[in-house]
């Protein structure tokens, strides 16, 4: 049956829609970078069990997990050896010194040993050296009458050895009247206690988690070391930094603490926080504790996630498109151990999220012409330790790259407004950016003249360093992100509509590149 003179719009409209490249295959790839999916893949790297990806922590080895196995799922090709996604680089850090050691004799006189790394660390910040004595658990080792909370009232911490619990009074608790509600008072930071200790005339303090934060009983503070360092730093130089009083501090388990004082240490704290009213433990007649630990600097073998598409033409040249998977995990260091997850949503569990996002996409095109490179960095918030240790060994020659596009925190914000970043001298990339951004009818907002300020600022600086060109995809005016940096950048918060139009866009602009050799 021939066709009815009507049906040969229609199929003619079929035909051009079926062509391979131009528009339509690039639009629909644009389309499977979702709102809906930035938002789920946020959540996921967000969520509570990634603890803030801090460097190096069990939170970001779960991060890095996801995201492997999304990238195996869209069958990109791992660019690490031996087929791994894994590119690994040297971690300069503050571990615990090998040789420290921490043991009590109980009350038969038996010594009992402690295990360096899990029953117990030690503290960055503090002073190292051996300290012996016998052990009183002082509540929260606070003492703060402005909060009615003293721990040492009575005055029998003197020559003691101070065990505590980390934060304060139901730290939790946002009607408590005391200790500010749900947020934490200066009293509870780890100095603060520290200095309590040794105006108390105590000879130690020890850290025990506070059983509220439902860790397992089984382990220390979380992710005090190994401390990223910078290269020319020393861990004594830590100590100094703190300025914190001559007592020395490690971390216990809950366990730990629980056999030296023959107690339930949860149902102590349960006591503590329903009463509102310190108490001291003393430990049986006879029990000593003794402990001596430090840190050292050492190498940590690490990594960063790299996958790669390769082109058709062998040329050599790449585009290289990144994002920072960590966070700075509980901040130890800068919330002064207040003990708070940052999940570090927007910063940036929101890059990470649509770059997978647009890897995916690239993932289900034909060959580009040339090859694209993802990458994953950690180490970010330390100071852009993964993306340098990149540059210094890269895959492909620093020559050889097109451009590196970076996104860092692009969820927050105006929901229409992007910035991009080092395009000041460049202006036939700022031109390009505004054709792609035309081609595709986005909607967003390019603002190419803020953020000088922030250029140095995250991973594509690394780059710029080795004169590639680096683009800096943004949110725009970190002063109007009320929780950067805080606990209170959270998932629910994000704006996944943000993150499609610049998903789409980064996309987009890969596209052009890439798959089109279109140039600036
Ligand atoms: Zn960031």
């Amino acid at each position: 049956m021939p066709s009815t003179p009507r049906t040969w719009p229609l199929l003619a409209v079929l035909v051009v829609l079926a062509v391979p490249g131009g528009d339509a295959e690039r639009d629909a790839a644009l389309k499977t970078i979702t709102a809906k999916e930035c938002a789920v893949r946020v959540e996921t790297l967000a969520g509570p069990e990634m603890q803030g990806r801090g460097t190096p922590s069990a939170g970001l080895e779960k991060a890095a997990r996801y995201v492997e196995e999304e990238l195996a799922a869209c069958g990109l090709e791992p660019a690490g050896p031996e087929g791994s996604y894994r590119l690994p680089y040297q971690l300069y850090c503050a571990v615990a010194d090998p040789q420290g050691k921490a043991q009590w004799t109980d009350a038969a006189g038996a010594v009992q040993a402690l295990e360096l790394g899990t029953d117990f660390v030690p503290v960055p910040g503090s002073r190292p050296g051996a300290v012996r004595g016998v052990p009183v658990f002082a509540g929260y080792a606070i003492d703060a009458s402005k909060e009615e909370w003293r721990d040492f009232a009575s005055g029998k911490a003197r020559g003691k050895l101070v065990f505590a619990f980390t934060r304060e009074p139901r730290a939790d608790d946002p009607k408590l009247k005391r200790f500010d509600g749900a947020e934490p008072t200066e009293a509870s930071t780890f100095a603060s206690k520290l200095r309590a200790v040794a105006e108390a005339g105590g000879i130690g303090l020890v850290l025990v988690p506070d059983p509220a934060l439902d860790l397992d009983p089984g382990a220390t503070v979380p992710d005090l070391v190994p401390l990223p360092l910078p290269r020319n730093f020393s861990a004594a130089r830590l100590g100094q930094l703190a300025g914190w009083p001559d007592v020395p501090v490690i971390s216990m388990s809950r366990r730990a603490a629980e056999a030296i004082f023959a107690t339930d240490l949860g149902k102590h704290h349960a006591d503590l926080d329903k009463r509102l009213r310190p108490k001291l433990l003393q430990a049986p007649e006879g029990v000593v504790v003794e402990y001596d630990a430090g840190l050292v600097e050492q190498e940590v073998p690490y990594f960063n996630l790299a996958a790669r598409i390769r082109g058709s033409s062998g040329s050599g040249a790449v585009l290289i498109l990144g994002a920072h998977l960590d966070h700075v995990g509980w901040n130890h260091g800068d919330d002064a151990g207040r003990m708070r997850i940052h999940p570090g949503a927007d910063d940036n569990a929101s890059g990470s999220a649509v770059l997978l996002e647009v890897a995916q996409a690239c993932a289900a095109l034909p060959p580009p012409q040339d090859d694209v490179l993802f990458l994953w960095f950690t180490g970010e918030e330390r100071g852009l330790l993964g993306s340098r240790a990149y540059c210094e060994e890269p895959l492909y020659p620093h020559t050889q790259a097109l451009a590196m596009l970076n996104m860092d925190m692009v969820a927050r914000n105006d929901p229409r407004l992007l910035n991009v970043g080092g395009l000041w001298d460049r202006p036939e990339w700022a031109r390009f950016l505004r054709k792609q951004a035309r081609a595709i009818r986005s909607d967003l907002e390019l603002d190419f003249d803020q953020g000088r300020d922030l250029y140095q600022r995250s991973d594509h600086f690394a780059f710029h360093e080795h004169n590639v060109p680096a683009l800096f995809f943004f949110e725009g005016d970190l002063n109007k992100n009320e929780v950067y940096h805080r606990p209170g950048d959270v998932a629910e918060t994000v704006d996944p509509g943000k993150m499609e139009r610049i998903g789409r866009l980064f996309a987009a602009t890969a596209y052009a590149l890439m798959w089109e050799g279109e140039r600036p």
